[in-house]
């Protein structure tokens, strides 16, 4: 595996498999990598004859107020783990070779940008997310990019940019992966200590307890949100949101007649977690009806 620091490192590097027409699949990510990230490799491996790691902790993505002073950084420790997955290439640039002295660009994107992390961590945050992304498509010229599921509203902003400002690339949504208890992977659950582990645990049992409410033919929003405010309330915590939105446009929904995400961010001890499910197909309801 190579560790490649700059731009035109990589580009030649990609041009090179290019004109050996070898397919190129590139993760994103921010480092501190777990079972979630690697989940990610294995996938583009599979998929691509060369597979490009970006190992880089955003920091326009961040607000005054959030960790980015304090996120996880453990460039060794991510090296070797990408090397045994048989990554080729990790790009892990400094912040002054993505964001050069007059950089001025932002890319915003209207609507589904505005809702759940784009209000609660502002609007700067999904900014800095296409923003890097769109610069990363442009680096490295994918032919396929992978996300994680469990950043889903991430990934809907990256189909948009994709879609709108016609970008050569197929973006490819992995499924969450998730500890035994169900607490899904993230570099920031290193900031529980064991109470705050523990009560982590209560995210997913409550997704759970509304896919139960689901499955057995709930379709009212506030039905579905009630089985999991009590699971939540029961392990004491207090969400920032916890949302049904339609699966494609995230638009609020109060009737689940479609696929949708039921999206949960909390406060836990030291924290913050996101989390979701998607609910969708038949229903036992549906089933029996049919
Ligand atoms: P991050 O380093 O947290 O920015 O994450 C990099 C990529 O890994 C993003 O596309 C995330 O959605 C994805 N990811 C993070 N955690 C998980 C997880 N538990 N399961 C699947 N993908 C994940």
């Amino acid at each position: 595996m190579r560790i490649l620091r700059t731009i035109p490192e990589v580009r030649d590097a990609v041009r090179e498999a290019r004109s050996a027409a070898r397919s190129v699949g590139l993760v994103p990510t921010m480092g501190a990598f777990h079972e979630g990230h690697l989940s990610l490799m294995r996938a583009a491996k599979r998929q691509n004859d060369l597979v490009v790691v970006s190992l880089f902790v955003n920091p326009t993505q961040f607000a005054a107020n959030e960790d980015l002073s304090t996120y996880p950084r453990d460039e060794d420790r991510d090296v070797a783990l990408a090397e045994a997955e048989g990554v080729d290439i990790l790009f892990a640039p400094a912040p002054a070779e993505i964001y050069p002295d007059g950089f001025a660009t932002n890319i915003h994107i209207a609507g589904i940008t505005e809702v759940l992390d784009g209000a609660t961590r502002g609007p700067h945050h999904f900014d800095g997310v296409a923003t890097v992304v769109a610069k990363l498509f442009g680096i490295v010229r994918p032919d396929v990019a992978y996300f994680g599921q469990k950043d889903a509203q991430q990934v809907l902003v990256v189909r948009r940019l994709v879609r709108d400002l016609d970008l050569d690339v197929r973006i490819e949504a992995c499924p969450i992966v998730r500890e035994p208890d169900g607490l899904a992977m993230s570099s920031r659950n290193v900031y529980l200590d064991a109470d705050a582990r523990a009560q982590a645990t209560a995210l997913n049992r409550a997704l759970e307890a509304a896919d139960a409410a689901h499955r057995a033919g709930e379709r009212d929003g506030a039905g579905i949100l009630s089985a999991a405010r009590g699971v939540l309330a029961e392990a004491g915590i207090e969400v920032e949101y916890l949302e049904l939105r339609d699966a494609q446009t995230l638009q609020s929904l109060t009737l689940v007649d479609r696929d949708a995400l039921l999206l949960v961010a909390a406060r836990v001890g030291a924290a913050r977690l996101i989390d979701n499910h998607l609910l969708t197909g038949t229903t036992t309801a549906d089933r029996k009806g049919a």
